[in-house]
């Protein structure tokens, strides 16, 4: 067909030029791809004979991969240099694939094709990794309901479409509930205490709403540093209040964006859902895709957590409590108070802020120092290439080669904040890794932040929670792209449980507070100077600052989540289990008007549900990881080799604690998160 001939999506480019994918290719290159897609099914479907490797999965790996191939850059455009003409074509195919892969999980043709390949003796030759993609495919489809029969089938599918449109509502009504509220302030002088940054921001807010004066709103950008920096605590209070409040029945907007009746629909529909696949609730069905082995499993770890935790938390908030009485004539700390007493305290504690660390991590020195870092960690080479076509002038591209030259991978990235742009920081899949014969293709990741871009010829710099941010990205990244895995839904960070695939994240961010990796990453943009050992120390020292209260704050957030999951029945209070949860885990109590719930959004519109614990979960893995670093050195070539081999390499190819347990001799221990997160003290013999 004559105007495919110039649709780079459809061309069979290793990777498609970036610049000059338009709008109207991307409808035309989705329905080619699709019917390509239905094409390999329905040939895998009628195949005479026994289902077997070569007839049955790998066609329909390297079908998914290729359609994935095709919709990852649009995906990605439509994210970062997004236009009106790209967002209506994005949306115009968001229903075709899902109408195809809803189709697809409950096709009970192909379930049964499996079934019957894992029933025979094709499946008995398979290596361990293969079955694992068969049993990981089996369990989808179960978990997808192919399974069902008649009225319950239907009712199944009712399900599914009226959650997913439940989950869009919640979110738009915290989104905005977010956006509804604003609050002008004619004079500078009521903001006092605010940094410049914000109020800049807070001006520039005005004017876009053509008000006069200042716009305070509940966006993150302009809450933190009002609620943290602002000597008015009326001001900070009428803030917490809209914020706290946010889509419920109470607070400045109550009622006009209520979640109350959806939050408690999505429970009720999740339940049932849960039911007639078989489990005995929904938290049951939610660990079947995760590490956790059981309910009590995930309980225990967090309530031990809590319980370890709370001496140190209760004494963070008595110094903070005594902080406020002592130096400021505060009696009693409100809610509102305690993000701003605990910042005067750091500040009075350690004499550091963000802004002053900034000039010291040019953002071009910190990506290449953490490339050097990485280099010498796992043995790779990271190879600056000019000559690849991006969507945008400041998008590189970097080739990963193994020590002997071979390739292994590559990435774009795209560091800086621009109109057009969703905001957070990400790494997403271009191409995943997988073979077809005797040629293997390489994978491809997008790493995204959005820092602060250069203005004149000032270099761009970032804080050091940018840097951690990049580093977090990338050891996503990593896992995406070293892996050695050659069948695509098993590959780097596919087919990884739920609550492991923060492990490689998690654990490179441990390289940003290490003297040694900080001497590679910072470099005064003027003077050029490493940060110098004093900043170290205050940086090195502030990590810790009231751990053990966000330990609990997380705890917390994660037994309710669990708990509401595990226990729900039509008519349960939610507000009362929160409180039950709070007595059982807390410090801080909030005020009776909180309703935080209500914008709960990771557990009741994103992927969370009965699994906001992973967050935890992962980290013991990568703070016990990084402990065998501690325990030998930093750079040990070993240790990276082996973590390089045992857990980047393998992706999903099995349990990710067979990985940890490969990497480190033995099964996760809790000892090391602890004493990083400053709640247990280091043994004695470390300590001296
Ligand atoms: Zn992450």
């Amino acid at each position: 067909m004559p105007q495919h001939q110039h649709n780079p999506l459809l061309l069979a480019a290793p990777l498609p030029p970036f610049a000059d994918i338009r709008a109207q290719h991307v409808v035309p290159a989705i329905e080619h791809a699709l019917a390509q897609a239905q094409a390999t099914l329905d040939e895998v479907l009628r195949a005479s004979g026994t289902p077997g490797w070569a007839t049955l999965i790998e066609p329909m790996e390297a079908m998914g991969e290729r359609l994935d191939r095709v919709w990852s850059p649009v995906r990605h455009l439509h994210a970062v240099v997004d236009t009106p003409e790209l967002r209506e074509a994005y949306q115009a195919c968001l229903p075709l694939l899902s109408a195809f892969n809803t189709a697809l999980s409950q096709n009970t043709a192909l379930y049964q094709a499996y079934r019957s390949f894992a029933s025979g003796p094709g499946y008995t030759a398979l290596s361990a990794p293969q079955r694992r993609v068969v049993d990981n495919a089996l369990r989808d489809f179960q978990l997808g309901g192919v399974a069902l029969q008649g009225a319950q089938r239907e009712r199944f599918a009712a399900i599914q479409t009226r959650l997913s449109d439940l989950a869009s509502r919640f979110s738009n009504n915290v989104l905005d509930a977010t956006q509804a509220w604003s609050l002008s302030v004619a004079d500078e002088g009521a903001l006092a205490g605010v940094p410049a940054s914000a109020l800049a921001a807070a001006r520039q807010s005005a004017r876009e709403a053509g008000v006069p004066g200042l716009r305070l709103t509940l966006d993150l950008p302009c809450y933190l540093p009002v609620m943290a920096y602002a000597e008015d605590a009326a001001l900070r209070k009428r803030l917490y209040e809209a914020y706290a409040t946010r889509a419920s029945d109470r607070g400045p907007d109550a009622g006009r964006f209520d979640n109350g009746p959806l939050l408690h629909e999505i429970l009720v529909l999740r339940q049932e859902k849960a039911a007639l696949l078989g489990f005995a609730n929904y938290a049951c069905y939610s660990l079947e895709r995760k590490m956790a082995r059981s309910p009590d499993e995930v309980l225990a770890f967090l309530r031990d957590l809590a319980v370890r935790s709370r001496a140190v938390a209760q004494a963070e908030l008595d110094e903070l409590t005594r902080f406020a009485a002592q130096e400021h004539g505060v009696a009693s700390l409100a809610a509102w108070d305690i993000p701003y007493y605990s910042e005067k305290l750091k500040r009075r504690r350690f004499d550091i802020s963000q802004e002053d660390l900034r000039p010291y991590f040019p953002v071009h020195r910190v990506i290449r120092g953490m490339f050097d870092i990485v280099e010498r960690l796992f043995a790779i080479r990271i190879r600056d290439r000019t000559d690849v076509v991006t969507w945008h002038r400041h998008v590189s591209f970097h080739e990963i080669t193994d020590a002997d030259g071979t390739r292994l991978g590559a990435l774009y990235l795209d560091p800086f904040a621009r109109a057009s742009k969703r905001g957070g920081a990400w790494m997403d899949v271009c191409r995943t890794r997988m073979r077809r014969g005797a040629k293997v293709q390489t994978p491809v990741a997008y790493l995204t932040c959005n820092f602060t871009p250069p203005v004149g010829d000032q270099p761009a710099t970032i804080t050091h929670d940018e840097v951690t941010t990049l580093f977090h990205e990338f050891g996503h990244g990593l896992h995406h792209l070293l892996t050695q895995v050659d069948i695509p839904s098993i590959a780097g960070i596919g087919g990884v449980e739920w609550d492991a695939v923060e492990l490689p994240s998690q654990f490179l961010e441990n390289w940003c507070y290490e003297p040694e990796a900080l001497a590679l990453i910072s470099a005064h943009h003027v003077s050029g100077e490493p940060l110098p050992a004093t900043l170290l120390d205050r940086l090195r020292a502030a990590r810790n600052f009231q751990s053990g209260m966000q330990m609990l704050r997380q705890v917390e957030f994660a037994l309710f989540d669990f708990r509401l999951h595990m226990e729900y029945q039509p008519g349960l209070d939610v507000l009362a289990l929160l409180d039950e949860v709070r007595n059982e885990v807390a410090v801080l109590h909030p005020p009776e008007f909180n309703r935080f719930a209500y914008a709960f959004s990771h557990i009741f519109s994103g992927g969370y549900a009965a699994g906001y614990y992973s967050y935890k979960w992962a980290e013991v893995l990568s703070s016990d990881a990084y402990a065998r670093f501690e325990e030998s050195e930093v750079f040990d070539r070993d240790a990276g080799a082996d973590f390089r081999r045992e857990i980047l390499e393998r992706g999903g190819e099995r349990d990710a604690l067979a990985c940890f347990v490969a990497f480190r001799g033995r099964e996760p221990a809790i000892a090391a998160l602890l004493r990083h997160s400053g709640i247990e003290p280091p043994p004695a013999a470390d300590a001296a």
